[in-house]
């Protein structure tokens, strides 16, 4: 080990007690670590963070988005900045390292670099970006969309299941929703490349006993809406084999569903998420059935085929019970590959440290993928135990966490060296 490695070791006590500060700002009342976008521990939390990203030496302001940025200013100014960051919400019932890791991680890197004396050519920009997980307006990922210029006028007139608007929200966390549209900051500077540090959420790194994941893809999501209309009849008095059971067809397409998934290429994966008879009643055959389902690969072809093989499916079977079906298809996200030189930056950072690893998907959307149209962009993942995650049971051991921080903090200052990022990815 030289000097110079010496001086970028992670110290994972600083860390782990970060994690320990952070995870303890949670609302009470829930399970888990639960800090959901525009709750009061959120807002707690998100001081805490800029707190603490002025403490390691950053020069920290709220977006319109409401995004925590900190800057690490660069030897020059003009250089296009290296962005890092992740989300510091989390879902209902949640774990304690989602996101955090990347937004803890990366101030780590930033105490490296100012202990060593070490500046960087290039501005880098430290991001906890704003309400990463789903939400009930639908709309995951708000402050990186929000950067990206992805949010939309009319996104601010969503509901949730209580009635209310999106905007209004905004508002009531003290954000103006017209500089939330207007904060854009992704389209309007040039950027010389995004890499965040996050958990797997899966099991393949620890299955294959690797320290570090070099993420190549984050999957793109089919949804499906598909709307059956039978007939209702006595449930007690009409013939089985006159009868236009909804229920019975949805039934079908729920099977349907997990065999396109069962033969999907690795990653892919497909589930049915909910099966609603819009007019219960016990004793009469359902005659209007909504099913809810969702696809994800990083395979574009397969993604294609799946959907076309299952329309025919459900439909085939629908149509045999007399059964109406209707579809309505919609393109969450699409497959968003990394860059090419940043995965080679991983892999090469990962060698150095001696840290095993491997190339993986993500089956799980980050606010990398709202990043990536604007600047070359990569992923670091660290191991998940069992794969366990968006629970209390999420885990991921302290000497992980730093082994990705070691990483990330060897690739952040080679991408930094590098004169122009290639976006290929390919
Ligand atoms: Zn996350």
């Amino acid at each position: 080990m030289t000097d110079t490695d010496a001086a970028f070791e992670p110290v994972a006590a600083r860390i782990e007690s970060d994690l320990t500060e952070l995870s303890g700002i949670r609302a009470p009342d829930h399970p888990g670590w639960t800090r959901e976008v525009f709750s009061e521990p959120y807002r707690d939390a998100r001081d805490w963070v800029a707190a603490r990203m002025r403490s390691v030496g950053l020069e920290v302001r709220r977006d319109g988005a409401g995004n925590v940025v900190g800057v690490l200013p660069g030897r020059s100014p003009a250089a296009p900045a290296l962005v890092t960051g992740s989300h510091t919400d989390t879902v209902n019932g949640g774990g304690r390292f989602d996101g955090t890791v990347g937004v803890l991680g990366a101030l780590e890197v930033v105490r490296l670099l100012r202990e060593s004396g070490t500046q960087l050519t290039r501005d880098l920009v430290v991001v906890d970006f704003l309400g990463e997980e789903s939400n009930d307006w639908g709309l995951s990922c708000l402050g990186s969309r929000a950067v990206a210029g992805e949010l939309r006028a009319e996104d601010l007139d969503r509901r949730d299941g209580a009635g209310q608007r999106l905007g209004d929200r905004y508002a009531g966390f003290g954000l103006d929703p017209a500089a939330v549209l207007a904060e854009r900051w992704l389209t309007r500077r040039p950027l010389h490349g995004y890499l965040e540090l996050h958990i797997e959420q899966g099991p393949l790194l620890e299955q294959r006993g690797a320290a570090i994941g070099v993420v190549t893809a984050i999957a793109g999501i089919e949804r499906l809406l598909a709307s059956f209309e039978g007939r209702p009849d006595h449930a007690g008095t009409r013939p089985m084999h006159d009868r236009r059971d909804a229920m019975v067809a949805a039934a079908h397409a729920v099977l349907a569903v997990h065999r396109e998934g069962c033969g999907a290429p690795p990653p892919g994966v497909a589930t049915a998420t909910q099966v609603v008879n819009d007019r219960h009643a016990p004793n009469v055959v359902p005659a209007s059935v909504r099913l809810r389902a969702e696809m994800r690969g990083i395979d574009a072809g397969w993604l294609a085929a799946t959907k076309q093989r299952l329309a025919q499916d459900i439909l085939t079977q629908a149509q045999a019970l007399g059964v109406d079906v209707t579809f309505d298809w919609t393109s969450d996200n699409k497959i968003v590959p990394s860059a090419r030189s940043i995965q080679d930056a991983v892999a090469r950072a990962a060698a150095r440290a001696g840290l095993a690893w491997e190339a993986v998907p993500s089956g799980a959307t980050h606010d990398a993928a709202h990043l990536a149209p604007w600047c070359p962009m990569g992923m670091i993942f660290v191991p998940s135990r069992a794969g366990r995650s968006h629970c209390p049971e999420e885990w991921t051991d302290i000497t992980d966490i730093a082994a990705g921080v070691r990483a990330l903090a060897d690739t952040l200052r080679a991408l930094d060296a590098q004169e122009d990022l290639v976006a290929d990815s390919r």
